[in-house]
């Protein structure tokens, strides 16, 4: 069996890949096993040496893995360059120097009294194993690729799932790292197949599941972990929102709330997906955001001078276009869009805009995996704070001052995995900082120390040096009975006065 690749934007066949079966998957878990006990042996420092040889393969094929994901995803391939590829190739160089410092850090641990008797501990960290990566469609290059580095880096093998949608991108991932000479065969191997299938294998057999989809897909994904105890670190749907109060640098904030909703067509885990406007400013801002909008260019992605592409398939274009209807039925009225793009063949959607809308519509509830965007407007910072927290979701947020400090006090009081003061979801490309988020949106994080974290197990070593029997063991005789009353006065010293 094949899963064929559809280009979104022309419905043309890009391409093709054979199926793996749950059988295979089996096999490949078992090599991936054999190649891991190999490949922990080797230093992080020659780990990460090998594992940075992908910018070579990248840098010679950065226009053909850009069309890729353009042919694939409907997004323009710039778009796919800058979002995906560049963000690839400054994560391993980051990840080469950087590496060391997380994995092979010794942390040695007070051990108060204890330390007075010949006592010490420390904590290393070991890879887990095998991991799975399972990958999203809409940075199907990114996403997982950010996570397989660091898995490997930190000494696991890894099995990578890569979205149906987004098989050749999946293919071209396994032809960078198996362009590097010295990387050892079954270190890392990609499948192909639908995710109800082959996803029992994928976590049962894993020692690590690292996946990023929607939550509902984590959430099943959770349970079937909860039969083997597999660690799962989840990166799942959002409903970022960006907040604009009346001091912000509007002009900034109205190119950032259009790039911020509207980039890959809204497709976008922490795409600006709720737009709350101080009353001051809120006529004047969503009239000049409207008309910035009405300016972008849809269009095949391929062709030059285009900013919006299509939506990845008919399934998620149809989803989304039900969720504006029921946004109009809940009373939103459509600023700008709402509607398939009739001058297209493929999946497009124009980029649209609600106003009218109250935190509690659907539309501003739940996340719609598309090019749109609801306005809320608010009266105070701290209303904006409750409207935004009143979500099932927690990802990434925004907020608009050129007040700093007051922006950080607001960022704190929001329930999020991270919040950006005057800026929209590009978080993502920085490699040192954490991603995740809370709620719905996920547990664990990838990137930086944090993704290394989550993909190793920390081992704590204690050592001994003590040469006679300690206090406490047995026989509990005359002499234990008066050790313990010297450690009740220990115990009595250890009160914290002012
Ligand atoms: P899905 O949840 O539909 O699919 C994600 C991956 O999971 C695919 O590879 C899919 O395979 C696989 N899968 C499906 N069912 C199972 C299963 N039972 N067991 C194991 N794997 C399974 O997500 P989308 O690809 O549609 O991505 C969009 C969603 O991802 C949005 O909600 C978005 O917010 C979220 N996302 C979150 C990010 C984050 O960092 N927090 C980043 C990017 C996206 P197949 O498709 O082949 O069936």
């Amino acid at each position: 069996m094949v899963i064929k690749s559809t280009n979104p934007a022309t419905l043309e066949i890009n391409g093709e890949v054979e199926e793996t079966s749950p059988e295979a998957l089996e096999k490949i878990f078992d090599e991936a096993r054999a190649a891991q006990r190999k490949w922990r042996l080797l230093s992080t420092a020659k780990r990460a040496r090998i594992i940075v040889k992908v910018n070579e393969y990248i840098a010679d094929h950065i226009d053909d893995i850009s069309v890729i994901i353009s042919k694939e995803t409907g997004k323009p391939p710039l778009e796919a360059f800058n979002a995906e590829v560049y963000g690839i190739m400054d994560a391993a160089f980051y990840y080469y120097n950087n590496a060391e410092k997380v994995l092979d850090a010794k942390e040695e641990l007070d051990l108060g009294f204890y330390s007075s008797l010949d006592k010490s501990s420390f904590i290393v960290y070991k890879p887990v194993g095998v991991v799975s990566v399972i990958g999203p469609y809409n940075y199907p290059f990114a996403i997982p690729f950010n996570q397989i580095m660091q898995s490997l880096i930190a000494g696991n093998s890894v099995v990578f799932k890569p979205s149906s949608d987004t098989v050749l991108v999946g293919k071209k991932i396994q032809d960078v790292f198996d362009s590097i000479d010295d990387l050892p065969s079954g270190v890392l191997t990609t499948v192909f197949g639908s995710g109800s299938v082959l996803g029992n294998v994928l976590v049962s057999k894993a020692n690590r599941v690292v996946f990023t989809g929607s939550t509902e897909t984590g959430k099943a994904i959770m349970k079937k972990a909860a039969e083997t105890l597999t660690p799962v670190c989840l990166e799942l749907g959002g409903k970022s929102e960006m907040i604009i109060l009346p001091d912000a640098n509007l002009d900034r904030a109205i190119l950032a709330a259009r790039w911020g909703c509207f980039t890959n067509s809204g497709q976008v885990c922490s795409s600006v997906k709720r737009l709350y406007l101080h009353e001051s400013i809120a006529k004047d801002f969503t009239r000049r955001l409207v008309d910035a909008t009405k300016k972008l260019k849809q269009g095949n992605p391929t062709d030059p001078g285009v900013d919006v592409g299509a939506m990845v398939n008919e399934t998620q274009m149809n989803k989304v276009l039900q969720a504006i209807d029921g946004a109009k039925k809940e009373g939103a009225m459509v600023l700008c869009g709402g509607r398939r793009n009739p001058a297209f063949k493929g999946y497009f959607i124009e980029p649209t805009i609600l106003g009218n809308c109250k935190n509690a519509m659907q539309c501003v509830q739940r996340e719609i995996f598309g090019p749109v965007l609801p306005i809320i407007t608010f009266k105070t910072a701290g209303e904006a704070v409750a409207l935004a927290n009143n979500n099932p979701y927690g990802l990434t947020s925004s907020i608009w001052t050129e007040n700093y400090e007051e922006g950080i006090k607001l960022a704190k009081e929001i329930d999020s995995g991270t919040v950006m003061i005057n800026e929209v979801v590009y978080t993502f490309a920085l490699a040192p900082t954490p991603w995740g988020g809370v709620k719905s949106s996920g547990i664990g994080r990838t990137h930086g120390k944090m993704g290394f974290l989550e993909v190793v197990d920390p081992l704590h070593i204690h050592v001994d040096k003590y040469n006679a029997p300690d206090a406490w063991w047995m026989p509990y005789d005359k002499d234990f009975a008066e050790m313990m009353e010297n450690f009740k006065l220990i115990a009595k010293s250890l009160i914290v006065r002012d």
